[in-house]
């Protein structure tokens, strides 16, 4: 049985890519330089994979930035204000497009599917004038061949590339994009000429669109664009790859029944209907590619389990009879000889069809674990980053193929049952207490008018009132600070006091500015999430289990390998420190468990939602402990809580269900007097609008200085909502400053729809990554344009 990778990580095992392009951005780099850091990362990764043993080894799932934005290069699809004058798309195109320039921004950057991947989308539209403009695929592929590796050529479906663009501005948007398709086929036939005269003998095309709700009409358009793909396609083996989830039925239907395909992939890991599904049919004599490695993990695989799912699918997909067997290389040929009588008969030949993979591209995992020195051995034992992982996927072939590597399967099976059994792991009052929240409900006693009310009477608040997000510019210096404590370089006495000047910094200028509602800057946080995680049980950090996030940006999520639990307080210091040094309410400042949980690689051997609700205790803990302390106003930041949301639309219910139970455990045991707050750094709620009413926080501050209007209908087409509110009234990821005239106009648009008591006023997220020179104007245009508006009330 054979192998096959969907794709592979390409900021390398050190993050040499971001290095390599962040240095050639600032010029301190040529093209050269930062070409060759490029081609030494793939080679090296095709030689790994070669050295692993799998058969089929992926090329173009290397990218210089996103494979979004390769598949817009390679149709030419450039927007005018670019300026591209036709020709190959060389590097100050492609960087414009994803990064701006000195005059322009950049494209749009939206997530991948439900990772923390982020892609450029496209802007189409009839005028586009598709041509095939980079030949980044073919040079690959021929680079790959130079090196004596044949690989399987990974582009972007036509079908999924259109309906992951948005129309450009200008474009009516009733055309549908899908009408665009004949001219973008047009140009992939010539890629598919091109790959087969450089001698390809297999494609990957990835539609992963398929595994999301698709229309009949959207599903008739990859039949119609594959079958006029398919003469061009002949000769070749075609695979359509699917991850991320289950295939729903009549997706199935249609990709197996597609033109010209004679391989089809599906995630196994996510979809675990996808097997049923095939065992009511699959089309005799194509290949299955079976992704039982999951891409979007850490773990170990469990080998064994594997070995059942393989082992079942052999049993519907089989081996197909291949017709000319000895003319093609790439076939797998197994010749089967049967007794009959005394004599020997060859039967046909034979060859599998059936591959094992990975779920998706090992794109959403970390690199290398060879590179983890701080981890001890004993999680060590239970992780597989993308380098294990193809270790893994060839170890699984080998062993459906009769060569078992039983050292190999029996240490992996030892490390699973120490994974088990393991009392790092299991922690029996944490499983009892999150067990017990299953099944009922948590509220807070009191309906929300009645507890701003409570709060009111304490806080006495004007009208309109001020906060912002919580964490204050971090300097230089300060960074200096944390780092030096954490390698013990300076005493924690030291540290205290550098962070206490800090906070102290913080309160005098917001009192200056005479804010509401105070925070204490965060300075103590390097990281909203890797900040409470290094103070829960159940959590490891990595030195260098990076994963792109977008461009050059990395993120290293924690991991949670087991139950969570609070050894001790986390923020009740620093918040007390904070209150202690201003009369005005502080805002307590915590991270929520569904974004602790979403920004984290999860355990896989049990629910998420139990170890979402492990955290909401944990926070629950910390939220009582600071009323204890006297702080009466608590943050809790859920920025994270969009991003669970599962692909498809049935499963959605369930998810907000049990995310949003999660946060209100985390506040059921406060007075009505003590005032929560929650942020979340995006607008676009209004399809889970009501999961946001039913966290039932007394205030929510949200980001929406870059989209206004969108957050304002949901309210203009009547939605209650009778909790504090804050929208951004401006947008902190620029380093512009908004004038109090343009900040007023803002708030008074938000007047003409919310009830004047529930408004506050808020910049629209933490002011984290700005400088001093920034905030503080902005800031005082805030303040300003607030008090404008108080007077005409
Ligand atoms: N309290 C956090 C901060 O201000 C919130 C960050 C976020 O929403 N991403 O930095
Ligand atoms: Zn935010």
């Amino acid at each position: 049985m054979a192998s096959h990778i969907v794709g592979y990580p390409r900021m390398g095992p050190k993050r040499e890519l971001k290095f390599a392009l962040e240095s050639f951005w600032d010029k301190k780099s040529s093209a050269e330089d930062l070409q060759k850091v490029a081609s030494d990362l793939r080679a090296s990764i095709w030689k790994q994979m070669v050295d692993a043993g799998i058969k089929y080894i992926p090329c173009n799932t290397f990218s210089y930035y996103d494979q979004m934005l390769d598949a817009t290069a390679m149709l030419g699809a450039v927007p005018p204000r670019y300026g591209w004058n036709g020709g190959e798309i060389g590097f100050d195109t492609y960087f414009s497009m994803a990064r701006g320039n000195a005059s322009l921004p950049a494209m749009e950057m939206t997530k991948w599917f439900d990772t923390n991947y982020h892609f450029i989308v496209p802007e189409l539209g009839p005028d586009v004038n598709f041509t095939y403009a980079s030949h980044k695929a073919v040079d690959e592929y021929k680079e790959a061949k130079a090196l004596g590796v044949d690989t399987v050529p990974v582009l972007i479906g036509p079908v999924s590339y259109l309906l992951l663009s948005k129309h450009a501005n200008g474009v009516d948007k009733s055309i549908s994009l899908l009408s665009l398709l004949p001219k973008v086929i047009a140009v992939y036939k010539e890629v598919v000429a091109d790959l087969k005269a450089a001698g390809a003998s297999w494609i990957q095309f990835d539609e992963p669109t398929l595994v999301t709700d698709l229309d009949s009409h959207q599903l008739k358009a990859f039949t119609a664009t594959y079958s006029e793909l398919a003469s061009t396609l002949s000769g070749l083996n075609v695979l359509v790859e699917t991850y991320f989830a289950d295939i729903p039925t009549e997706a199935f239907k249609t990709l197996t029944a597609l033109d010209g395909v004679t391989a089809f992939g599906f995630d196994f890991v996510r979809g675990t209907k996808t097997l049923n599904l095939i065992k009511g049919g699959f089309p005799s004599g194509k290949y299955l590619f079976a992704g039982v490695v999951d891409g979007r993990n850490i773990w170990a695989n469990d080998l064994s389990a594997s070995l059942n799912t393989l082992n079942a699918l052999e049993g519907i997909v089989g081996k197909g009879i291949v017709k000319h067997a000895f003319h093609d290389e790439n076939y797998l040929v197994e010749i089967r000889c049967f007794r009959y009588s005394h004599l020997i008969y060859f039967s046909k030949l034979y060859v599998d069809k059936l591959v094992v993979s990975t779920s998706c591209s090992l794109l959403h995992t970390a690199v290398d674990l060879v590179n983890e020195t701080k981890l001890d051995n004993e999680i060590k034992s239970w992780l597989a980053f993308a380098a294990q992982k193809i270790v893994e996927v060839n170890a699984l072939a080998k062993a459906m193929s009769g060569q078992k590597d039983e050292a190999f399967f029996s240490s992996n099976a030892s490390a699973l049952a120490s994974r088990k059994s393991s009392p790092r792991v299991t922690n029996e009052g944490v499983q009892k207490a999150a067990a017990a929240l299953k099944g009922s409900d948590h509220r807070r006693a009191t309906n929300v008018s009645a507890r701003l009310d409570a709060q009111q009477k304490k806080l006495n608040l004007p009208i309109l009132p001020t906060t912002t997000i919580g964490s204050f510019p971090q300097t230089v210096e300060l960074r200096r600070v944390r780092r030096e404590y954490k390698a013990n370089k300076i005493s924690e006495e030291e540290y205290v006091k550098s962070i206490t000047e800090e906070i102290r910094k913080v309160v005098v200028l917001q009192e200056e500015l005479d804010i509401d509602v105070l925070v204490h800057g965060e300075p103590e946080r390097n990281d909203m999430v890797e900040y409470f995680g290094e103070q829960l049980s159940g959590f490891a950090f990595t030195v260098n289990g990076w994963v792109q996030s977008y461009g050059s940006r990395c993120v290293k999520p924690p991991i949670i390998y087991g139950d969570v639990s609070r050894p001790k307080p986390m923020t009740v210091f620093w918040s007390s420190t904070a209150q202690g040094m201003t009369k005005r309410p502080m805002k307590g400042m915590l991270t929520g468990p569904v974004t602790i949980l979403n920004w984290s690689f999860v355990r896989n051997d049990q629910p998420r939602s139990e170890t979402c609700y492990q955290i909401a205790l944990s926070i629950k803990d910390e939220v009582e402990d600071l009323e204890k302390a006297g702080i009466t106003v608590i943050q809790i930041d859920e920025a994270a809580l969009r991003e669970g949301l599962p692909l498809r639309k049935s499963e959605q219910a369930h998810y907000l269900d049990w995310a949003v139970h999660s946060f209100r455990i985390t506040n059921v045991g406060v007075h009505d007097s003590t005032q929560i707050h929650t942020h979340m750094c995006y607008s676009n709620f209004n399809d889970i609008i009501h999961s946001i009413i039913d966290m039932d926080a007394d205030v929510i501050t949200i980001e929406n200085s870059r989209s206004d209007e969108k957050l304002l209908s949901v309210f203009r087409e009547g939605v209650k909502y009778g909790a504090g509110i804050g929208p951004g009234v401006y947008d902190i990821h620029s380093p512009r400053i908004p004038s109090s005239e343009e900040m007023a106009e803002r708030i008074n648009k938000m007047l003409a729809v919310l009830e004047t008591n529930i408004l506050w006023v808020n910049p629209d997220c933490g002011l984290k990554t700005r400088k001093y020179t920034e905030v503080k104007p902005a800031l005082e245009n805030m303040i300003a344009a607030t008090k404008v508006i108080r007077n005409q009330l």
